[in-house]
């Protein structure tokens, strides 16, 4: 715990960390010396952990990188922080993100962007570690931390690990409870980790999954033992390629990363088929409708009566008042889904956009039942490119466009996984994206191990 508290001083200038936890890492581990005299060791005893802001922890600020919780200290702990403080782990401390998890770069967080450990060649160029999970990317990519809890609603941790060049998981919707996990879209979101390999990912991930009854779409399911299940070998399974994901523009050393990940495929036994995923063009388009759509819902909650800041200007009435909290509170992007989202849910637009929206949602997941039906997992690549610079990209739509590979699996609720394969000519991590079947989280890691 020592030497990763050390490394959380000096990453500092990452600004990968909100709030800094040393007391709750030392004490896990404290307990872990116990626990070894005692033969009574827990799966993750004295691991000392990353955990994304976006989640409740009892007594230590939350404020999903949002100036509107600001002063926010949950008096309860998340499902799934419970669950990995119950298995032995410790916290370090609190990590930066997205605003309210609304991003792909990390430069929607209130509290500044992370910068990525990694650098373009000798060019000294500030990058993205990807988003909205870029604080855990970050801080896993820099050894400040063993390993971190991410959260993926259309894409936020497999493309901040692939930017990074770590492993992380999105299980299948309903396997990680998301009580106590700050809601932004809550038909997507799912909470998972991010680790250096994948072995680790299949450890945390048995820590944190499992039913809850505090959560309605929890899974009432057993966890299976994924670690112990590990296996390399893909002899007698089918890996799809998806022709679909083939997007214009796509650059060539994207092309080339997905051949290699063919090849890999190839070596460990499986054999290779194409297969169509023929709605996936619609799929960008309908999360960000649906993903909007259900934020605008969650966040109303945030009126400066119930959480955080309240800003009261002088003889203010409650509707200026809330009105004044929000304009304060609230970041650019997390207005933009805002509108766009009660914009969809209006009486005069809800069949053209929201209804519409979940028709081809329904469209995109009988999609995958269809490939599934001639194929174990799927390959792609993670995201349409490496990591790009800070502040290159400014168009809101040319940041929604870097989430084109990662949304369709949110959509159909499916576990998929990103795993670093290489670097591109400049030296960036790249990473592979591996989607199973529903519950399928040992085909998706054995295919990525
Ligand atoms: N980048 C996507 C968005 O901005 C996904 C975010 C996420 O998965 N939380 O909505």
């Amino acid at each position: 715990a020592e030497a990763f508290i050390g490394a959380v001083a000096r990453g500092r200038p990452l600004n990968a960390w909100l709030v800094e936890t040393p007391d709750h890492a030392i004490a896990a581990a404290e307990a872990a010396d116990r626990a070894r005299t005692e033969g009574a060791l827990l799966p993750l005893s004295g691991v000392p952990l990353g955990i994304k802001d976006l989640f409740c922890t009892a007594g230590v600020a939350t404020t999903a990188a949002s100036a509107i919780l600001d002063g926010f200290v949950p008096p309860y702990e998340s499902t799934i922080t419970a669950k990995l403080f119950g298995a032995g782990a410790g916290m370090l401390g609190k990590l930066n993100m997205d605003q309210f998890a609304m991003g792909s770069s990390n430069e929607t967080s209130a509290f500044g962007p992370v910068v990525s450990p990694w650098r373009r060649g000798n060019d000294e160029a500030a990058l993205t570690p990807g988003g909205s999970s870029g604080g855990s990317a970050a801080a896993v990519a820099a050894r400040m931390a063993p390993a971190a809890t991410g959260t993926d609603t259309g894409g936020s941790i497999r493309q901040p690990a692939a930017f990074a060049g770590i492993a992380g998981i999105k299980p299948t919707y309903g396997r990680c409870s998301r009580w106590g996990v700050v809601a932004f879209a809550s038909s997507l979101d799912q909470a998972g980790p991010m680790a250096r390999d994948v072995r680790d990912c299949a450890a945390l991930l048995e820590a944190m999954s499992g039913f809850d009854p505090r959560d309605a779409t929890s899974l009432d399911l057993p966890v299976p033992a994924w670690e112990q299940g590990l296996s390399a070998d893909l002899r007698g399974k089918r890996i799809g390629i998806p022709k679909d994901y083939r997007v214009e523009n796509m650059p060539a050393e994207i092309d080339a990363l997905w051949q290699r990940g063919i090849g890999f495929a190839r070596d460990a036994g499986a054999e290779i088929v194409e297969v169509s995923l023929p709605h996936t063009r619609y799929a960008l388009p309908t999360y960000y409708i649906i993903a909007p759509a259900e934020a605008s819902s969650n966040l109303a909650r945030y009126d400066g009566v119930r959480y955080g800041l309240r800003d009261l200007p002088d003889g203010a009435n409650l509707q200026e008042m809330y009105a004044a909290t929000r304009a304060a509170g609230f970041g650019a992007e997390v207005k933009r889904r805002i509108m766009i989202g009660t914009y969809v849910l209006s009486a005069g637009f809800y069949d053209a956009y929201y209804t519409k929206a979940q028709k081809v949602r329904a469209l995109i997941a009988r999609d995958f039942e269809q490939a599934f039906a001639q194929c174990d997992a799927l390959l792609t690549p993670t995201a349409p490119s490496a990591a790009f610079g800070l502040g290159e990209k400014s168009d809101p739509i040319a940041m929604y466009l870097n989430d084109v590979f990662t949304v369709p699996a949110s959509l159909a609720g499916l576990p998929a996984m990103s795993v670093p394969a290489g670097l591109d000519a400049q030296g960036l991590p790249l990473g592979l994206q591996i989607i199973g079947r529903p519950l399928d989280e040992q085909g998706v890691l054995n295919a990525a191990l």
